[in-house]
């Protein structure tokens, strides 16, 4: 069709992008892969889910040694923590995934090249190397899966080393006597659970009424509720307006979100988490014709297709949840349109998971979604204290919540919390993408003693009728 050199050219190498790459190659294409940053794997292996997944496993083996051991009868003397090593740790699990995602690429004889990719013009990408010379890139198609980078909150300037963005907060050299957390969504809980249970003290300053917006407001309270137990304290409906800081650490000055009297409030780490934007920077995309909405992400049609032809986006820098396995799948799926096949994604069955202790997880509508749309629902819910494997484990905090459609049904939300809740809630997530309904998981044979039978239990609520409560 055209003498262009490759068939496709993906611009950034996360989740989205090398899945893209990969999947690309699978089908036949002669795919390149343009990614500035030393390693591959985006945000998500090197600053994001993986390395914040090992400090969460860490800091809770730790936390466990020191509070839970004792009950179950085992002794373990003096607990010590060796925080350099906990951090080595988490970096070379992130150099051995990033170093296996370079083998994959190898391996799928997909090029990487090193360097800033911005687009010059239809089926051209320029490739500019931190050093040497710029290569431009002919190609059928372009997939941009630029990402994303952490909202800035004006007044606060993050140094990431007193005030720092969750890439600072993965590393910090010392436990803080006492960090201010400034949003709490999933990210920003998820760094302070760490450094609470590592030992400092963690104040979350939130602008709104509520944690986690999104996420089930009963889930949310309850969730609230767990983390204050665990030492948290909150400051929710507060608005962050300026930082200073100074030798001994940061000065934060806060007000109520709706206005009114100042405060200030002290602490040795600021942790800003008040969410993440699509990262287009550099990329060239008024020149190439690709529109963004208001919020900068990239416009897209239902095949991923840009406002300019020949050009797609997927991921975080695209609208939906920014999530890694959204981004991968979006590349799974994109590059079988390009290949002429018909991708499939369920925007209604994608995951989100709070990997706190206890864990979080919820997949399809909220009651507060339903309520607005007017859907009528019925609703099961069954707590982890009525279930064996709980009893058993001593993790009983927590329940599952299964929202069904009235009339048909049809599974339409599922919202956990407790032990494992992130593996749990995959088997709803299953339930929905093959149109089940809640009667099906109920008559599923659920092994026992297991946390799932709490979920086939919250299906038996849906109609009335657990067994167990
Ligand atoms: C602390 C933290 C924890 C998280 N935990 C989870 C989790 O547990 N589960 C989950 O699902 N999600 C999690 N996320 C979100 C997840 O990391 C993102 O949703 C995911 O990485 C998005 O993938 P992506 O490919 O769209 O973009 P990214 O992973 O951001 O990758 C984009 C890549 O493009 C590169 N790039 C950008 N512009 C250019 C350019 N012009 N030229 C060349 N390269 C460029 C960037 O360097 C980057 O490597 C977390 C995020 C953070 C920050």
């Amino acid at each position: 069709m055209s003498d262009s050199k490759y068939d496709l050219v993906v611009i950034g190498g996360g989740p989205g992008g090398y899945v893209a790459a990969i999947r690309a190659a699978q089908l036949g294409m002669n795919v390149a892969c343009v990614e500035q940053r030393p390693t591959l794997g985006g945000t998500c292996l090197n600053v994001g889910c993986i390395p914040s997944k090992a400090l969460l496993y860490s800091s809770e083996k730790y936390a466990e040694a020191r509070h839970e051991l004792a009950r179950h009868g085992v002794g373990v003397g003096k607990v010590t923590l060796n925080l350099a090593k906990m951090l080595a740790r988490k970096d070379k699990v992130v150099a051995d995934l990033t170093a296996g995602i370079a083998f994959l690429f190898k391996r799928n004889k997909i090029e990487l090249i090193a360097g800033h990719g911005a687009i010059e013009g239809p089926g051209l990408v320029r490739a500019t190397p931190q050093e040497g010379a710029a290569r431009a890139l002919q190609t059928r198609h372009i997939l941009i899966a630029t990402g994303s980078e952490s909202m800035p909150l004006p007044g606060v300037e993050i140094d990431e080393k007193r005030i720092v963005s969750s890439t600072g907060a993965l590393s910090l050299s010392k436990i803080p006597k006492h960090l201010i957390v400034v949003g709490a969504g999933y990210i920003g809980l998820e760094m302070a659970s760490v450094w609470g249970r590592l030992g400092a003290n963690i104040t979350c300053v939130e602008f709104l009424d509520r944690i986690t917006p999104g996420m089930d407001g009963e889930v949310a309270k309850h969730f609230q509720r767990i983390l204050k137990k665990q030492g948290m304290k909150f400051r929710l409906s507060t608005k962050v307006t300026a930082a200073k800081t100074t030798r001994a650490g940061v000065t934060l000055t806060v007000e109520p979100a709706s206005g009114g009297e100042i405060e200030t409030l002290k602490c040795d780490h600021v942790l800003v988490a008040i969410g993440r934007r699509p990262y287009t920077e550099g990329l060239g995309l008024e020149a190439a014709g690709v529109a963004t909405d208001a919020r900068g992400f990239i416009a897209i049609d239902t095949k991923f297709q840009t406002t300019a032809a020949g050009i797609y986006a997927i991921g975080d820098c695209v609208p939906g949840p920014m999530l890694a396995h959204k981004a991968e799948d979006e590349g799974v799926v994109c590059a079988e349109i390009l290949a002429g096949q018909s991708g499939h994604i369920n925007y209604d069955a994608i995951p989100g998971i709070v990997y706190t202790s206890p864990e979080v997880a919820s997949v399809g509508k909220t009651e507060e979604a339903l309520k607005e749309a007017g859907v009528a629902y019925r609703s099961g819910k069954f707590p982890f204290t009525a279930n064996s494997r709980a009893r058993a484990n001593d993790l009983t905090d927590g329940f599952v919540k299964i929202l069904a459609d009235a009339q048909t049904d049809a599974v339409l939300g599922a919202h956990i919390i407790g032990a494992d809740a992130g593996s749990l809630i995959h088997e709803v997530v299953a339930v929905i993408e093959f149109g089940g309904s809640a009667e099906d998981i109920a008559r599923i044979c659920h092994g026992h003693p297991t946390f799932n039978e709490a979920v086939k239990e919250a299906a038996l609520a849906v109609d009335g009728r657990p067994i167990h409560m």
